[in-house]
């Protein structure tokens, strides 16, 4: 493969929280592929910082079991290995209190290097990091912070929370990570977008019918019971993810691919959704899988609360009020334990104005899928004849740009939306991250809809261990003569 990888300038890249779920999975790992990728310089310094007790060595010890077990077939084996774990040091660190604070301040301590800090932590930990930064001297203009989700849980709390970021640092030192905004397909469809001559001038109510966004999983809460069930699929999901990607597809096109051009139009999407009746929102639990009810218990038995009223699914209609989709619904859906393990947009196009073909022909629309996980790719569906005798027939044939199909694999060089991020961090890219005002106007879309639930007290609707969520949701499209797509793996 022939790399088109620009190294990053030198960088100090403290993480705390670096012992963590997160960071052994995701964020390591994609750094260690960034190292074999020759991105990250041979100077450059990562510091894990967390209250266990460890030294320097324990903690390479540990990352090197993470890269072991989460860096996929790449890590095995890898000559790479040992002198990326020579860049790592480690500082036992509480953010609540002043043990570590010093030592790391020594080790960030005159250079002239690109220096960012990672909360890789909880979010009740943010404002103590933020304020020993800069009590420890740590929080100068070269600094960048990275504050993961969730960034409050609703509008009020992220207010706070961007006031309290907001005392010690610029909004262009603070990278809010949205790792879909990280995804390659979430890029793919900028450029087909804003790349193409083709979809831009149909990108609107004349021709689009109607939109949808599913990003369906077939895991339960697991062992994030607690956690979940305060937040729910509409904080954990719809209010971050989702709203990220609905942007991408309704925003106007910017003038250049920039952090404030792009994060302007985003925010205009926000602030241009209609508020969202009760009846086009429904929300459901699932249920056990019948007989394994002790492996795949029910939402309500997994999180431990018989009475438990949050969603693990939710569908819902959000209307753009502009000029560009007065008129085009858009319709989110996500959910645990669903059916197949699958994100996809859909662009669904209005029928042709008159057929020529007479009914018996049957009529097809045209249907764009872009698919951000599993197999990555973009599908337009198109209608040609029916090959065969059978007179003039018609049937939709996928017009495919399955990237691994359409490029040479060996010329693709496979990025995981962790490291990607983390590289514009260093680079000081902050147009796949989320800007405060827009975070806050996603919450002010979305408090009254949970607010709603709360004041009318209702109740999800129990749906089936490996289905499409509650019939509910499937009855919502129909009452608007629409289907969703089948959740396909
Ligand atoms: P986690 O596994 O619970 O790790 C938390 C980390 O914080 C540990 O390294 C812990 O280490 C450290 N920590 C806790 N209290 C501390 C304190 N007082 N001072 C210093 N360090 C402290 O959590 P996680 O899953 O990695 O998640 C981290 C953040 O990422 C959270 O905000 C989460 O919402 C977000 N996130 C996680 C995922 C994921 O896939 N895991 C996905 C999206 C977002 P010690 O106990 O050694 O101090």
């Amino acid at each position: 493969m022939v790399s088109r990888t620009i190294p990053v300038d030198p960088f100090d890249l403290v993480i705390f929280g670096g012992t963590g779920d997160l960071a052994r999975r995701k964020i390591l790992p994609g750094l260690f592929r960034r190292f074999c990728a020759g991105q990250m310089p041979a100077n450059a310094r990562i510091i894990g910082a967390a209250r266990s007790e460890l030294d320097s060595d324990g903690y390479r010890e540990m990352i090197r079991e993470a890269i072991a077990e989460f860096g996929g077939a790449q890590a095995q084996d890898n000559p790479d290995l040992e002198p990326f774990l020579e860049q790592l040091e480690y500082v036992a660190i509480d953010a609540k209190g002043t043990g570590g604070w010093e030592e790391l301040a020594k080790i960030m301590e005159g250079t002239d290097r690109i220096e960012a800090y990672y909360f890789s932590v909880g979010p009740s930990l943010f404002g103590d990091l933020a304020e020993r930064l800069q009590k420890y001297g740590m929080a100068d203009k070269r600094a960048r912070i990275v504050v993961e989700k969730p960034f409050g849980r609703d509008l009020e709390t992220a207010r706070a929370l961007n006031a309290t970021l907001a005392e010690y640092f610029n909004e262009d030192q603070i990278y809010r990570i949205d790792h879909y905004l990280g995804k390659e397909t979430v890029q793919n469809l900028m450029a087909v977008r804003f790349g193409n001559m083709l979809f831009e001038p149909l990108w609107n109510s004349q021709y689009v019918d109607h939109i949808q966004i599913t990003v369906a999983e077939t895991v339960g809460v697991g062992g994030r019971g607690e956690y979940y069930d305060k937040s729910g699929a509409m904080r954990d999901m719809v209010q971050n993810h989702l709203m990220q990607l609905l942007c991408l597809i309704a925003m106007e096109p910017p003038a250049q691919f920039a952090p404030d051009a792009v994060r302007d139009e985003k925010l205009k999407v926000i602030r241009a959704l209609d508020p969202v009746p009760p009846h086009h929102v429904v929300r459901g639990q699932y249920e056990a899988e019948p007989g394994n009810e002790e492996e795949n218990p029910s939402y309500r038995d997994a999180v431990n609360d018989p009475r438990s009223r949050t969603e693990s699914f939710i569908a819902l209609r959000a209307q753009v009020s502009n000029w560009r989709w007065a008129g085009t619904p858009f319709y989110l859906r996500t959910g645990k334990r669903m059916v197949a393990r699958s994100s996809e947009i859909t662009v669904v196009f209005k029928d042709t104005p008159h057929s020529i073909f007479g009914d018996e022909a049957g009529r097809h629309r045209n249907v764009l899928s872009i698919r951000l996980q599993p197999n990555e790719g973009i599908t337009l569906g198109v209608t040609i004849k029916e090959p065969g005798p059978g007179g003039m027939r018609l049937i939709d044939v996928p017009l495919d740009m399955s990237f691994a199909e359409a490029l040479n694999p060996d010329d693709i060089e496979h990025v995981d939306a962790y490291e990607r991020l983390i590289m514009d961090v260093i680079r000081g890219n902050q147009t796949l991250f989320m800007r405060g005002d827009e975070v806050e106007a996603a919450w002010a879309w979305t408090d009254p809809i949970i607010e709603g639930w709360q004041s009318r007290n209702d109740v999800p609707k129990p749906y089936d261990h490996g289905s499409a969520g509650p019939t509910a949701s499937a009855e919502m499209l129909r009452r608007e003569g629409r289907e969703w797509r089948h959740v396909t793996p």
